[in-house]
């Protein structure tokens, strides 16, 4: 085990805590591929559950597509393949042989829905019509990629919804903006909710929304996005059905990607610290660790007592590290993998008949009761949930004109000044700060009050400036 890197040197630590804490290997020999280890996995699988039971009791079902999409299919919508051209992994060559048609490895699957919702919906009685699917995609990153935040394969949520109306479409985008908020809140993630220039929207979208995490950084990752398409996709595809009237129609549709790789990786550089890790309790396989701390001649005294302790703590979320360990390493490896709760149990417990409780967020210890202990676990839980959401606000900072944005951007802050809305000046902006990006108007944010803090031009909105991961 080398040395454990600070948190200030946020690279090198983010990289240590995910090699030495087990949660991801990078040595898998492709490029942008990583292979997530059962520490990690375990939280990955929590975040599907917790994500997919949201989607599913708002009335979306879960499918299956294939990994493949014929280019053919791909190619209908024009700005989405101008969009995802440079960025698809094609397959041309199967069995020795070129492939009458190529097909491409999904980007994203609007292209693989679309012709099957063209078999499957023909009446109003069909909409709404809400799916999801979880699966991983693949994109050809040419930018350095990093573990979990910019990879070539990402694990990923996508859910896809045709409505008869454009307002029901818009109303479906409004719950998915609390949902989300809602679990980012829950993660202890801080983030903001952005609706995307138009410049920069998802390729065929007519409205963009994106959840951007706020890193240790000062750096925005964007972690989640929904999408507003209009007709847009379901004219190419020829989705139609037929109204109560008897006309036909094109469905008004949404997409929601939840990025789960990145919300992972969001979730280990916000919420650890210099000790590692801090998985929250909803999301960890266990609750913690019971670590007994023995000497020679009460060994035997402490671990029968360990035994009782073992017995009352709720069943399956403890494990007892009984390994070779001195009880200091058991205390390094508990933090670094982030374990919510340490319980430490030495001859001073057994004749107090107590247990000392360790808490990871705020490293705090408190000596409890044997009798007292599933209750203490529980209140212990629900006040580090409480913490959790009480973390994830961002502090913006408002800047009335260009030197304000230059020296708040010096200091690597989150940014909220008055924007034309010209892509040029957002060019400038990002030359002029050495990257800060117009990263879109916050949602239910209120009118410009100025001109461009930037240009001076007419100001179109407010917007939020940061530097993007
Ligand atoms: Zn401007």
């Amino acid at each position: 085990m080398s040395s454990r890197p600070k948190k200030k040197s946020f690279s090198e630590w983010y990289d240590y805590v995910l090699r030495e804490g087990g949660f991801i290997d990078v040595r898998y020999g492709v490029k942008g591929m990583i292979v997530y280890r059962p520490h990690g996995m375990s939280i990955v699988s929590k975040l599907y559950q917790e994500f997919e039971s949201d989607l599913k009791e708002r009335g979306h079902l879960q499918v299956l597509f294939p990994l493949m999409i014929g280019l053919s299919n791909f190619r209908k919508e024009a700005e989405h393949i101008k969009g995802f051209e440079d960025e698809v992994f094609i397959v041309n060559k199967a069995g020795g042989k070129d492939l009458d048609e190529p097909m491409i490895i999904r980007p994203t699957s609007e292209t693989a829905f679309y012709p099957m919702f063209k078999l499957w919906i023909s009446s109003y009685r069909d909409l709404p019509f809400r799916t999801f699917q979880s699966v991983a995609v693949y994109r050809y990153e040419t930018k350095a990629t990093r573990p979990l935040f910019r990879g070539r394969e990402f694990l990923w949520i996508e859910s896809h919804n045709l409505f008869s109306s454009e307002e029901d479409a818009m109303n479906h985008i409004n719950d998915d903006i609390k949902m989300m908020s809602s679990r980012l809140s829950e993660l202890g993630i801080p983030y903001l909710v952005v609706r995307r220039e138009p410049y920069d929207r998802f390729p065929g979208a007519e409205e963009s929304f994106a959840y951007d995490a706020v890193l240790p950084t000062g750096e925005v990752l964007q972690v989640a996005t929904t999408h507003y398409l209009g007709q847009k996709f379901t004219k190419p595809f020829e989705v139609q059905y037929l109204t109560e009237q008897g006309d036909k129609q094109y469905p008004f549709s949404t997409t929601l990607g939840i990025g789960i790789s990145r919300i992972l990786g969001a979730l280990i550089a916000c919420l650890g610290d210099d000790d590692g890790a801090y998985v929250p309790p909803q999301l960890s396989d266990r609750l913690g660790v019971v670590v007994p701390i023995l000497s020679e001649n009460e060994s035997s005294e402490v671990m029968h007592y360990v035994e009782s302790v073992l017995s009352v703590l709720p069943a399956g979320q403890f494990i007892l590290d009984n390994s070779e360990l001195t009880p200091g390493m058991k205390y390094y490896m508990s933090e670094l993998l982030g374990y919510p709760l340490r319980i430490e149990i030495g001859k001073k417990e057994v004749r107090d008949r107590t247990v000392t409780v360790f808490r990871r967020d705020t490293k705090k210890r408190k000596s409890v009761s044997l009798d007292a202990l599933p209750r203490e676990i529980g209140a212990i839980t629900d006040d580090m949930k409480a913490n959790l959401k009480s973390q994830s606000a961002v502090k913006i900072y408002d800047a009335k004109n260009k030197d304000e944005i230059i020296n708040l951007s010096a200091k690597n802050l989150i940014i909220r000044a008055n924007f034309c809305g010209k892509k040029e000046c957002a060019d400038k902006i990002k030359e002029g700060t050495g990257g800060y990006e117009v990263r879109g108007e916050l949602v239910n944010e209120t009118q410009p009050d100025g001109a461009c803090a930037w240009c001076g031009e007419k100001a179109a909105r407010k917007v939020i400036l940061a530097r993007a991961y």
